[in-house]
């Protein structure tokens, strides 16, 4: 077997980026403001509207239940927050395991903490990137005891409580075949589709598959306001929950302050659902301008052996929020020399996220096979992929 081209990579890669990123270098997911997020965040400065009341932050939450299809949308300050009332609500508590990929961004797994719950990792699919439905079923069929509808971990004695379903890149994981396995074993689905805001499964968008879920609106996300998250769901009851937890939990009364729980100030300030509410409007432009990157990424790199740029499975249109460079087995070795050469010519590109059961803080929680994972995490490289690109 031959070393891989790095040379020929690097070309291909340049090749598909516009000329002008080439002197100033060029990011991950730079965002774009090419529309209305002057005006309406001067429009907040100008009437003092800056913080937690304001029309925009429902006017955000309207634009995500219409584009989305999700019944409720809560705006929240970050992705993180959205996760942890997210599972709160699933009924998440102290001691249970929750399964989450091993291949995700921290936040998925600290989510899971904040509650005094237990991340148990799981293994991911090359075909999404994502949770394995099949492999996950196998694993409960081992150490999964359904008693009461509820399925209790032999090996720890603890309730295994629900499921996160991450979105690699904006890539849908397989649902159905996930979803069943949650039916059979009494597990909550919830949905981080932080990265995949315009993803859908089978033609219906993520989020909407779940009991809940979470997006994100970090500035690297394909829509941004600062920092910002949301949480979607089509149980109405759950929704308002969702709203009231994050804003003190406060009973709506005209001048008492009576709050009827421990509740969060998750709420998303006026001004950066302000931001939101224009960069929405710009979506279809970020995900057709996405989706031809994505695809000039592929016809470039298909003549190079060894290599290839991931493409949505076939029951997905995604986002292509990361693009995502594949080594194939055998090349992982040259993938850190390839990083090297990127970087050298300009091109920002990243291996994937440490997987969580290596971090020193989840060194320690329950996990099955990993074996997946651990080999996708030497081969993934994710390459420049804004919507200005
Ligand atoms: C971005 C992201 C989050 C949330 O991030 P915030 O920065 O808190 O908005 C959560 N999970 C995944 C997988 C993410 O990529």
């Amino acid at each position: 077997m031959s070393d891989l081209d790095i040379t020929a990579v690097v070309e291909a890669v340049r090749s598909c980026l516009p000329p002008e990123t080439k002197s100033k270098g060029i990011g991950l997911h730079e965002p774009v403001f090419d529309g209305n997020e002057w005006d309406y965040v001067k429009e907040c400065l100008d009437t003092g509207w800056v913080s937690s009341v304001g029309k925009f932050v429902d006017r955000f939450e309207h634009m995500l239940e219409d584009y989305t299809g999700v019944k409720k949308a809560v705006a929240v300050v970050n992705g993180t927050a959205a996760l942890h009332i997210a599972l709160k609500l699933a009924g998440v508590k102290r001691d249970d395991e929750v399964f989450v990929p091993a291949l995700t961004f921290v936040a998925t797994a600290n989510a899971v903490t904040y509650c005094g719950a237990i991340p148990h990792f799981v293994d991911s699919e090359e075909k999404t990137l994502g949770l394995d439905p099949w492999k996950l079923e196998a694993w409960l069929r081992e150490i999964g005891e359904v008693r009461d509808g509820q399925t209790v971990n032999r090996l720890t004695g603890r309730r295994i409580k629900a499921v996160i379903a991450m979105h690699t890149f904006g890539h849908p994981v397989d649902l159905d075949p996930l979803i069943e396995v949650c039916e059979r074993y009494g597990l909550v689905l919830v949905e981080d589709a932080a990265e995949s805001l315009g993803s859908y499964y089978k033609g219906k968008h993520t989020g909407n598959w779940g009991k809940l879920a979470t997006l994100s609106f970090n500035g690297n996300k394909t829509v941004t306001t600062g920092g910002g998250g949301a949480i979607l769901t089509n149980d109405e009851e759950l929704g308002r929950l969702a709203k009231h937890l994050t804003t003190t939990a406060k009973i709506p009364h005209p001048w008492e302050y009576v709050h009827d729980q421990v509740g969060y100030n998750y709420r998303m300030p006026n001004i950066n659902a302000a931001m939101g509410c224009a960069q929405l409007e710009q979506l279809q432009v970020f995900l057709e301008r996405k989706r031809k990157l994505a695809q000039r990424y592929q016809d470039a790199l298909t003549k190079i052996l060894g290599i290839s740029v991931f493409v949505e499975p076939e029951f997905a249109r995604s986002n292509y929020w990361l693009n995502a460079l594949i080594l194939e087995k055998g090349y992982a070795f040259q993938r850190d020399i390839l990083l090297e050469e990127l970087k050298l010519q300009g091109v920002l590109s990243r291996p994937v996220w440490a997987l969580m059961h290596n971090l020193p803080i989840y060194n320690n929680c329950p996990r099955m096979d990993l074996g997946e994972a651990v080999d996708m995490e030497k081969r993934i490289i994710n390459i420049p992929s804004g919507a200005a690109l």
